[in-house]
């Protein structure tokens, strides 16, 4: 059994000073001890918080993040990224995933995420065998060290109604039968730092019959994710089809409950959001992404105020950073109401306390991990904040999350740690220079595809 001291922590009930933390073998948390001596632990220096989840990534997008940000009509939107997403993915091997996923969930533990919910629909590479991508996603997450909720993504149709796939989305592709044999074989492969969920790429990429018959023939305990009502056309898109609005489409049509984490869910009507909310459903947030997309402001007060759960990812990974996300969330409220702390309640009056207490609550449950709190039971997935970071001297500690999310352009994260073991120590990776080095080689070599 492994004991650690740390000189403060934030507890389920707030922060605590001197608080000795014991581990078992697996890395869950036995014993918490506060005002502890601890003369026999460990002792960490520094504020040390539950570590979030991420809930959202394609990790090949990490390889052209910034490169669409230039004109091409006065009409340039979501669709127009979406055609440099194709022609990029093409030509993305399983050797190139592996290189870009590692640096990429390397960043993502520097920032804070001690785990990735991977939405992975790059499946079919050059000689056609989906399992080998899946197998450079699973093998990049445990080189890095970050937990992994690997879900393969079914992809059969690029419009509502079925309509048949493009050229170009053709390698996402499986019929139901391929998908749930998929399924099977990565289930026996997982390690014990990873488990299997299962996505949906949307409603208008998965018919009706696919979506059910996945549903009713797999025996998978994990969590269920699907991209929807990202973009007014997707909705309008949906409404012209069925008569029904996404969200609704998807209550009316299956059983959905505390497993499932819907992405985005940008454009939802106060009958959605209490559906939502209702079936302890999560929404899975992306500001950074959302906004670069031009989706639209998700009316995150309304949301909230219906009891609804929230989670973040980082999506395209324009930016991998919990701090950008949260502190993005916050201000598109602010602008667009122009009012402050929008994200606060009565509960928890401190902004980014209560969006980090939110955010670790929706993200626990929309990746299946068993963390989320510092508390007994919970496995030890733990962020360290740099007491001596200019940003954050001289802090009541009631303000600690507040000034982590809302000051400054640099991470205050000193250590991470996963499952009870440290992956980032003094802000480093052990293999940081070999991961970097690996990528540096695979963006040279995919430099060619990205103009
Ligand atoms: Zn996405």
């Amino acid at each position: 059994m492994k004991r650690i001291k740390f000189s403060n922590a934030y507890l389920s009930n707030g922060w605590a000073k001197n608080v000795v933390i014991g581990l078992d073998d697996n890395g869950i948390i036995n014993t918490i001890e506060v005002d502890d001596d601890g003369a026999d632990a460990d002792l960490i220096t520094g504020y040390a918080l539950p570590a979030l989840n991420n809930i959202h990534s394609h990790a090949f997008q990490r390889a052209m993040a910034g490169l669409a940000e230039y004109s091409t009509s006065s009409a340039d939107s979501f669709w127009t990224w979406r055609d440099l997403m194709y022609r990029f993915a093409e030509n993305i091997s399983a050797a190139d995933l592996k290189a870009i996923a590692a640096q990429l969930y390397m960043e993502m533990l520097k920032a804070g995420y001690a785990t990735v919910a991977e939405f992975h629909y790059l499946h079919n590479c050059q000689d056609n065998k989906s399992d080998q991508m899946s197998s450079a996603i699973m093998e990049a997450a445990s080189h890095s060290g970050i937990g992994l909720c690997h879900l393969p993504v079914l992809y059969m149709a690029s419009g509502f109604g079925g309509l048949g796939l493009l050229d170009k989305q053709k390698r996402f592709s499986h019929d139901v039968e391929q998908y749930l044999k998929l399924m099977e074989r990565l289930s026996s492969k997982m390690t014990p730092n990873q488990h299997l969920g299962m996505a949906f790429h949307s409603l208008r990429a998965v018919p009706e019959d696919a979506l059910k018959e996945c549903l009713e023939n797999s025996n998978l305990t994990g969590p269920i994710h699907i991209h929807i009502a990202e973009q007014t056309l997707e909705v309008n898109d949906c409404l012209n089809w069925s008569g029904m609005r996404p969200v609704e489409w998807l209550y009316n049509h299956v059983e959905v409950d505390q497993k499932w984490c819907l992405i985005h869910a940008t454009h939802l009507n106060d009958n959605e959001m209490k559906m939502i909310a209702s079936s302890g459903a999560v929404v899975g947030l992306c500001p950074t992404t959302e906004a670069n997309l031009g989706d639209g402001i998700f009316a995150l007060r309304k949301y909230l105020d219906h009891g609804g759960d929230i989670a973040i990812g980082s999506d395209s990974h324009i930016s991998v950073s919990i701090i950008e996300e949260l502190r993005l969330l916050e201000y598109g409220q602010r602008l667009q109401h122009q009012k402050r702390n929008i994200g606060a309640d009565q509960q928890q009056i401190h902004t980014g306390t209560n969006l980090y207490n939110k955010t670790l609550v929706g993200g626990a449950k929309a990746s299946g991990f068993n963390n989320g709190s510092l508390a007994v039971g919970k496995r030890a997935d733990i962020i360290v904040l740099d007491k001596n970071s200019p940003l954050l001297v001289a802090t009541p500690t009631q303000n600690i999350i507040d000034r982590f999310i809302f000051s400054g352009n640099a991470t205050p994260i000193k250590h991470v740690m996963v499952a009870g073991d440290f992956i980032i120590n003094d802000y480093k990776h052990k293999d940081e220079e070999l991961i970097n080095r690996d990528f540096v080689a695979t963006m040279n070599r995919l430099e060619k595809y990205l103009d």
